[in-house]
């Protein structure tokens, strides 16, 4: 069996086509879609997240601002920023780059960013709407997924999908989504993690795999069915000295390994990855459009 790669590029290229028109429709009312993103500290991984985030965001005509805020600033002086930026109408959406400090709580911190900004979708209400299948903003990287999905025409209904990894961002909104009575749901799903004692068990027996874990290869060959779709959320560096960096980036996915006996796969880099940044971009304008209907 042939597998088809499932390229993140083409699916990123077609959303911003789309998003293109709508964010002109706003430049025709002088609204630029405009993101405020807050780094806390100085994390080298942070910094270089939030400046693809900020690249592409120029690209499609849109401003971003970046906040670096230092590793050692209070909880309250932290809330105090974000609270001014919530009031600030120069910008539609916030994001706080992930992880923080150690000292702050970042359960606390996120709901401080008001649900209408929340374009990270990482807020409890936005992900109480999910639960309730009436979801406002999807995280990005979710959202990705299920772009990537319908793009290949992977269709979910009925079919037995697994989700490894229950994270907030990744794991848990995944498979709400895809449990549920929507378009690109109705799938039965079974949501795995560290507690799950045979992890194969349910792997093989899936049409569909999602691994959103952080830890390289973990599913193999032996792990999969025939024809099984699978979905690779996973970014791990591993050691590699013909690299010029000294590592090479892999998904939780064996990729070659599992050549030949999946349907699909979605390679990284070059899958999942691709599509946050743009899905981000997504959400913005979508938060742009909400606050300022009236202009
Ligand atoms: P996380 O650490 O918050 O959660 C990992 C989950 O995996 C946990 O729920 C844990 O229960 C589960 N897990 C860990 N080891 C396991 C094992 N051996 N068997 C079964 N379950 C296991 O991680 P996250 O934030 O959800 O990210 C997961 C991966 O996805 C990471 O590699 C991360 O870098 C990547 N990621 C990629 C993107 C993207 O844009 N492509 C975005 C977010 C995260």
């Amino acid at each position: 069996m042939e597998t088809l790669i499932l390229k993140g590029k083409p699916v990123s290229s077609k959303i911003k086509e789309d998003l293109s028109v709508r964010i002109s429709v706003l430049k025709s009312k002088d609204i630029i879609p405009s993101l405020a993103a807050i780094i806390v500290g100085n994390n080298p991984a942070s910094k270089l997240y939030v400046s693809s985030k900020a690249k592409t965001f120029a690209k499609l005509g849109c401003y971003s601002e970046v906040f670096e805020l230092e590793s050692n600033i209070d909880k309250d002086a932290l809330i105090n920023f974000i609270q001014n930026l919530n009031k600030n109408k120069k910008f539609h959406g916030i994001l706080l780059q992930l992880p923080l400090p150690k000292h702050l709580d970042e359960k606390e911190i996120l709901q401080i960013i008001i649900p209408e900004k929340d374009v990270d979708g990482f807020h409890p209400v936005n992900q109480g709407y999910i639960m309730q299948g009436n979801p406002k903003f999807i995280p990005c990287t979710p959202l990705g997924c299920l772009k990537i999905l319908d793009y290949y025409n992977i269709n979910v209904e009925g079919k037995d999908v697994v989700v490894i990894g229950r994270s907030n961002i990744v794991g848990k909104p995944i498979s709400s989504l895809l449990s549920q009575n929507f378009s690109y749901g109705n799938a039965t799903v079974t949501l795995c993690h560290t507690r799950t004692k045979d992890l194969s068990l349910y792997t093989k027996k899936a049409d569909i795999i999602i691994a959103a874990v952080g830890v390289p290869n973990l599913v193999n060959r032996d792990m999969i069915k025939k024809g099984a779709h699978i979905i690779d959320v996973g970014i791990n560096r591993i050691e590699d000295n013909s690299r010029e960096k000294g590592y090479r980036v892999v998904g939780d996915v064996n990729f070659n390994d599992v050549l030949g006996k999946a349907a699909s796969i979605t390679p990284v880099p070059g899958g999942v990855g691709v599509m946050t940044v743009t899905m981000l971009l997504s959400n913005t304008v979508e938060a742009t459009f909400n606050q300022t209907k009236e202009e």
